[in-house]
């Protein structure tokens, strides 16, 4: 390493930017927003310099003219940023020659610092520099941390700040650390990441009040996560972000590998697929399993295939945790019904075509309750989830209610995952169709107008079945 890391307090410090281009102009604005005062040195100003200068006539000035060693007089940081190998020579040899430090734009040798790339979440700042070596590779850096990083981490570190005082009255010093770690490991540090500081306050007075009465309590809680529906990509920043910090993860068997790997590699993972006619976890020690994790005080990630509030019986889960006084999140992932509309290019609304959407299951516990004329209207269109098994009988119901035998329909399978395959045809040729092309668990039935509109041309085609890219080739 031959570059120290450090960060330089520069409010209300004078600094020069030699240059008055866009480049300058960004450079003005971090420094501006670490508190220090701009000059622009340049014969002529561009755009965003200007408005800099007349937004902020206090902090920026300009001095017209071309660069001059005695503009740095009382410099305290200078950054060349001309498009003048020249000029920008000149800046690095006069606040070398004054020992001011100077950063050349692009130009790490003739530099005596470089910025690195940062990703800000006020106090907190994350800084990743490459030592000059590939800024282009340190940029990348900052963009995986700027998804893991959540939003509110600042109001996080803040919250802290506030209470540092308070803990240190409180609290022996031997015993602080511990009781921080449990903090930033709890439901104190989920809750105001989620925006909900009265109710941290409350969690993190208690947590107080118990360390300092010896009564160190883990608190475990659970993440309900909806891991979306197979592609990995298709996951939520939140979801990514929680999937780092469980301690365990209890996952369905919809939730594809490609989704597990991106949780934390230490996570313990159990498996409580549910698995149509096979081996499988009953609901209820599932949900005694997430409870007694939870109790041993550890974070538990349960990850279910799409939005766990759809078909997913996360509403049941969520009672459990209630009735336990378990602290719980809830993360939305995207639905299975919303992934194969957009992986078939489907749109589930359309102005004369569609104008409600309706998810249904096809799997009834015990009796049918669908209102099939309801489903059977036009302008609208039905996603049957759990379908495949109960194809003919749900085709059957709809015809009978007064669905047309015209009426579009798509079969999706796997959507998302590499293996996704889909099929189209009317309703009345649906279900054979699927059959003659083996399509099995997990898919879902899309009826309505709006699924021909986008894929009029692949319905004519004579292949019933084909790999989404050639649909879609097909459309174009
Ligand atoms: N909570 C889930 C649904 C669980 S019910 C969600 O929001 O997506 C399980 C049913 O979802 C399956 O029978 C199938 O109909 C549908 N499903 C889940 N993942 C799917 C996928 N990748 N492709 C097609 N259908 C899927």
């Amino acid at each position: 390493m031959n570059h120290l890391p450090i960060f330089v307090r520069i409010e209300q410090q004078c600094t020069v930017i030699v240059g008055g281009g866009a480049v300058a102009a960004r450079k003005a604005e971090l420094l501006l927003s670490c508190g220090a005062s701009v000059t622009f040195v340049a014969p002529e100003l561009g755009k965003a310099a200007r408005a800099l200068c007349e937004a902020r006539p206090e902090r920026v000035t300009h001095t017209h003219s071309v660069f001059h060693p005695e503009h740095l007089a009382h410099a305290r940081l200078v950054i060349a940023a001309t498009d003048s190998a020249r000029i920008n020579a000149q800046v690095a040899a006069a606040a070398g020659a004054l020992n001011i430090p100077v950063n050349v734009v692009d130009d790490p040798e003739l530099s005596s610092f470089i910025l690195p790339a940062i990703v800000a979440r006020d106090p907190v700042v994350v800084a990743v520099g490459s030592q000059g070596s590939s800024p282009v590779l340190a940029r990348r850096l900052r963009e995986q941390l700027e998804a893991l990083l959540p939003t509110r981490l600042g109001a996080l570190a803040r919250f802290a700040g506030a209470r540092r005082a308070l803990v240190r009255r409180m609290l022996p010093a031997g015993a602080r650390r511990a009781f921080w770690e449990r903090i930033f490991s709890g439901p104190v540090s989920t809750q105001v990441l989620r925006g909900e500081e009265p109710t941290a306050e409350a969690e993190f007075a208690r947590e107080l009040n118990a360390s300092r009465a010896g009564r160190t309590r883990v608190r475990g809680e659970v993440y309900l996560i909806g891991a979306g529906p197979g592609d990995p990509d298709l996951l939520t920043l939140r979801a990514l972000q929680l999937l780092q910090q469980c301690d365990v993860i209890l996952y369905d068997r919809l939730v594809s590998p490609a989704v597990l790997e991106r949780a934390r590699r230490d996570a313990e993972r159990v498996c409580v697929g549910k698995e149509p006619g096979g081996a499988h976890t009953a609901q209820e020690q599932i949900e005694a399993l997430m409870v007694s994790y939870a109790r041993r005080g550890l974070r538990v990630a349960r990850l279910k295939g799409g939005d766990p509030f759809i078909f997913g019986r996360g509403g049941e889960e969520i009672q459990v945790l209630i009735r336990e006084r378990i602290p719980f999140t809830v993360v939305p992932g995207i639905t299975a019904g919303l992934a194969a509309a957009a992986a078939t290019a489907t749109p589930l609304t359309q102005r004369e075509l569609a104008q409600s959407v309706t998810f249904a299951t096809g799997h009834f516990a015990a009796h049918d309750r669908h209102d099939w004329q309801g489903l059977a209207r036009p302008h609208q269109t039905v996603v049957f989830y759990m379908g495949v098994a109960r194809m003919e009988y749900i085709v059957s119901k709809l015809l009978d209610a007064g669905a047309p035998r015209s009426r579009p329909a798509l079969i999706v399978t796997r959507a998302s995952l590499p293996d996704q395959r889909c099929v189209r045809g009317t309703l009345a040729e649906i279900a054979a169709r699927a059959r003659a092309a083996h399509i099995g668990a997990p898919a879902l039935l899309i009826v309505g107008e709006a699924v021909a509109s986008a894929a009029e041309s692949s319905l004519a085609e004579p292949t019933a079945v084909s790999p989404i890219l050639d649909v879609l080739r097909g459309v174009a």
